[in-house]
């Protein structure tokens, strides 16, 4: 039988070995330990000869439906889980590297990404060289210098930079890299990084997978032999996915799919409409033909993803009167939400950085990340229109 498409796995796949009582739901398993009255059973699945739980730290049924599903969508033969999206992250980065490894990567990666390059991987010896994001040869030349790990994330946050993975992954593995993408922004639905040549795919899964912003996890994909070490690791570190957390996301992904077509179609009907706006001095959206990389991004995505950016003039003080006006969006640090989500990526994305790291990053202070729900886009555009309307007219005098 042919394989089916994403949206049908979305909602069936990997959830079978984790039902029980002919529940056709996975149930969420609230237990720390799981006991064997056969001694030999409980040895060979603490050894791993046989399938099996043993301890809430290492494995847990509805976690590992969590695992299986975002495991089919990627396409990939292993997959593990963790507590947040910046734990995924920092334990596939301690698994890989050692004291004396090098480390390629962008210079626009996520906030906290960004500081385990420059505040924790130097402490222990680890050379971090950060490229140009979208400098492509920039990133080849170091790469080809020798590295350990490069370490990718495209559509970046907040300012939708891409990353051609495809040639990025061919100097990689040439270079004997571990090749990473943060898949976060592009969701599986629009992007399967494997499936281009990367080695690992990460997700926090807080955002677009869970989808409801209830629940914090994150997620690995790649071989299993590299998804074997980095599980290890976390296992023994502990930055393990909580189950009821793992059903959240679970039950999110069933409408991934849905979820995920609709915010594409809002956020560029969103970036169009700013592109018409006086006071919007700059629109980031990949699916815009103006943005530098649309052509990498209709080769690589399915649709150019729910998240734009836009700098405003008049910089912080019409942020100031412009978000609170909106009805119809949550001001807060999260994104890949079914309802809209907006904020200064001052206080959100980037908020560990000074104003000069930002600036130097391209993120102006008055830039504005929009995060498309799924709300019926009149209404998204109408309440952007009235916004709008009702800053104040001197907002503009002294600036
Ligand atoms: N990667 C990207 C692209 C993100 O935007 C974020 C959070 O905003 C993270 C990773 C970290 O995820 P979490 O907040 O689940 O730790």
């Amino acid at each position: 039988m042919k394989q089916a498409k994403i949206g049908t796995r979305a909602i069936w796949a990997g959830e079978k070995d984790s039902l029980a009582f002919g529940a056709t739901q996975v149930p969420v398993v609230h237990s720390v330990s799981f006991g064997y009255d056969d001694m030999d059973e409980w040895y060979d699945v603490a050894i791993g000869k046989k399938k099996g739980h043993i301890y809430g730290r290492n494995t847990n049924p509805t976690v590992q439906a969590f695992e299986a599903k975002i495991k089919d969508l990627e396409g990939a033969k292993a997959a593990t889980s963790f507590s947040t999206g910046m734990a995924a992250i920092s334990n596939t980065l301690g698994t890989l590297l050692s004291p004396g490894d090098r480390i390629v990567s962008i210079k626009d990666t996520y906030g906290g990404t960004n500081k385990i390059f420059t505040e924790f991987l130097p402490k222990l010896n680890i050379d971090v060289v950060l490229c140009d994001t979208g400098d492509h040869e920039a990133i080849e030349k170091e790469v080809a210098k020798g590295c350990n790990v490069l370490y990718l994330e495209t559509p970046t946050n907040p300012t939708v930079k891409i990353t051609d993975i495809k040639r990025m992954a061919k100097v990689g593995k040439a270079a004997g890299a571990v090749v990473i993408v943060d898949n976060t922004f592009a969701t599986p639905i629009n992007q399967n990084p494997l499936a281009l040549g990367a080695d690992l795919v990460i997700h926090s899964a807080t955002k677009y997978l869970g989808g409801h912003a209830d629940a914090l996890g994150g997620s690995v994909c790649g071989s299993e032999e590299l998804v074997e070490a980095i599980y290890h690791y976390r296992e023994i570190n502990g930055a393990t996915l909580d189950p009821m957390a793992a059903y959240l996301l679970l039950r999110g992904m069933k409408t991934l799919k849905l979820r995920v077509d609709k915010q594409c179609e809002n956020a560029l009907a969103v970036a169009k409409y700013l592109q018409t706006v006086d006071i919007v001095e700059a629109v980031h959206y990949p699916g815009l033909e103006s943005h530098p990389g649309h052509s990498i991004a209709t080769e690589q995505m399915k649709q150019y993803g729910g998240m734009l950016s836009f700098a405003v003039k008049g910089g912080v003080d019409t942020v100031r009167h412009l978000l609170p006006k909106l009805k119809y969006a949550n001001r807060a640090a999260n994104l890949g939400a079914v309802e809209t989500v907006v904020g200064p990526s001052r206080t959100t994305s980037h908020v560990e950085c000074t104003p000069e790291e930002r600036a130097a990053m391209g993120i102006p202070e008055g830039l504005i990340r929009y995060s498309a729900g799924i709300e019926d886009i009149e209404d998204l555009l109408d309440d952007l229109e009235q916004a709008f309307q009702l800053l104040p007219e001197n907002l503009f005098a002294t600036t």
